[in-house]
């Protein structure tokens, strides 16, 4: 009988000191590094790079990656249990080398990249001395890339790329993009996309603005770019002509499950707070710990948190068991249709009874809130999410042989009467 719940003593310690280290050393950098990504701040030059150096010495870095990427090529439940302590942290990700959108472009590249690709766009990137950004989503259309309309086009040994992207977060600071354009567009709606490796110094890449998000104006990431007669050598061709969908899956089916994970940790942490809270503050001569409304606050949050932590760790489990996506597709989809209900729900709950203090900017809720909100929709929104799931679930579904379902009770009933008759008959049942 293998099914077991518990982390292997050597797990175990390895993220203990995970824990410590972020506890100690990286949370403190959320507050003086606004954004751990941007390689333009020289507070952030100076003190994120001492700290990868030490989880390289660990060898904790890039743990998602295989071994020949320079990673330890962890297992998928083994990176959830890891993923959730950093989620703790805005800028553990960036000192682990697993950051978003870098980790997921670094696997399309590692998988589609020509040995040349691999050499000057992956290998820095791995290295942690580059950032990178994901241009997909047009203003006129995200989640449904059928629609996007940013064009290039072969001219001579150049693509040319005209178009606006929406939401391409960090360009300003990354040193490439994967940009997805559509190259065929006589094919089928599946096979107009092409993604192109696209250096940012190349002249034609104009920010229009950048956008804010919620309650991070100040750092305001994501931006509207018009591409304009943006030139790119032909072999920046990434994957096939026509074969954007493929590569955009790769990511993306990563991505989820990161997301999810690095969530956890901050749903964790709003329960720790809602719990510490409760014990503390007093209110009618009692504490709040002792108003049964909110014990069903911090019953219903827990209950939340450990049926979603649980669903995905099974995700985790499956992947590693299968090494296919596509078998747990609908998985994946629930742990992205909870994630942003989940989170909303505890967070809303933290700060309710935090009171004042919960909605005001001192305390991290409005923030998970407002996250929630963003998961909602980054990375496929939640109703694109809910088909996939109900697909899956029905896939497969036979109808029921006549009018009425094949467990009506009345049928089950005659079924079972036939099947034990001499028994009811000599007590007297039918
Ligand atoms: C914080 C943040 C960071 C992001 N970073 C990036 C990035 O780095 N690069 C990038 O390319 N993009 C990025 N995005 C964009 C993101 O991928 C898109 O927002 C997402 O794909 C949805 O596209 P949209 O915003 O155009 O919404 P739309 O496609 O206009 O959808 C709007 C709403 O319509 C409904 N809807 C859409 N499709 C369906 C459907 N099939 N069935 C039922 N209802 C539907 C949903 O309610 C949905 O929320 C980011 C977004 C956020 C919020």
């Amino acid at each position: 009988m293998a099914w077991d719940f518990a982390t292997d003593p050597e797990t175990a310690k390895q993220l203990a000191w995970v824990d410590e280290f972020v506890r100690e050393e990286v949370e403190p950098l959320d507050f003086v590094i606004p954004n751990a990504r941007d390689m333009r701040d020289p507070v952030r030059q100076e003190l994120i790079p001492p700290l990868q150096a030490e989880v390289k010495q660990q060898g904790l870095w890039s743990t998602h990656l295989p071994p020949e990427w320079g990673g330890q090529g962890y297992g998928h439940l083994h990176l959830a249990l890891l993923e959730e302590i950093l989620g703790r942290s805005a800028t553990a990700p960036m000192v682990f080398g697993c950051q978003s959108p870098d980790s997921g472009n670094a696997q399309i590249i590692a998988r589609y990249g020509t040995p040349e690709q691999r050499e000057r766009y992956l290998q820095p990137l791995l290295d942690g001395k580059l950032v990178s950004c994901f241009s997909a989503t047009e203003p006129q259309s995200g989640a449904d890339p059928k629609m996007f309309e940013c064009r290039a086009e072969l001219d001579g040994d150049e693509w040319v790329i005209n178009g606006e992207k929406w939401f391409s977060s960090g360009i300003e600071y990354s040193a490439f993009a994967i940009v997805m354009v559509v190259t065929e567009p006589d094919a089928d709606p599946y096979h107009r996309l092409s993604a192109l490796l696209v250096p940012t110094d190349t002249p034609g890449i104009r920010v229009l603005r950048n956008v804010g998000v919620g309650v991070h104006r100040g750092e305001a990431i994501h931006s509207y770019v018009r591409y304009e007669d943006v030139r790119v050598p032909k072999e920046n061709l990434l994957g096939e002509r026509g074969g954007a969908f493929a590569v955009m899956q790769t990511r993306m089916s990563h991505a989820r499950l990161a997301l999810a994970t690095r969530s956890v940790g901050q749903m964790k942490r709003a329960i720790e707070l809602m719990a510490e809270r409760a014990v503390s503050r007093r209110t009618q001569g009692e504490l709040l710990a002792h108003k049964q409304l909110v014990q069903e606050h911090v019953a219903d949050s827990w209950l939340d948190y450990e049926t979603f932590r649980l669903l995905v760790l099974r995700t985790a489990w499956k992947l590693d068991q299968t090494h296919d996506f596509k078998a747990v597709r609908a998985d994946i989809a629930a742990v992205k249709v909870m994630l942003p209900r989940v989170l909303n729900s505890i967070g809303a709950r933290a700060a309710q009874v935090h009171g004042s203090l919960g909605v005001s900017d001192e305390m991290p809720f409005v923030g998970m809130v407002t996250s929630a909100l963003t998961l909602g929709v980054a990375d496929g929104p939640t109703e694109v999410h809910k088909v996939t799931l109900a697909r899956q679930v029905l896939h497969d579904v036979q109808p029921a042989p006549g009018v009425f379902p094949s467990y009506h009770l009345p049928e089950q009933r005659a079924r079972a009467i036939e099947k034990h008759r001499a028994v009811l008959e000599r007590h007297g049942r039918v």
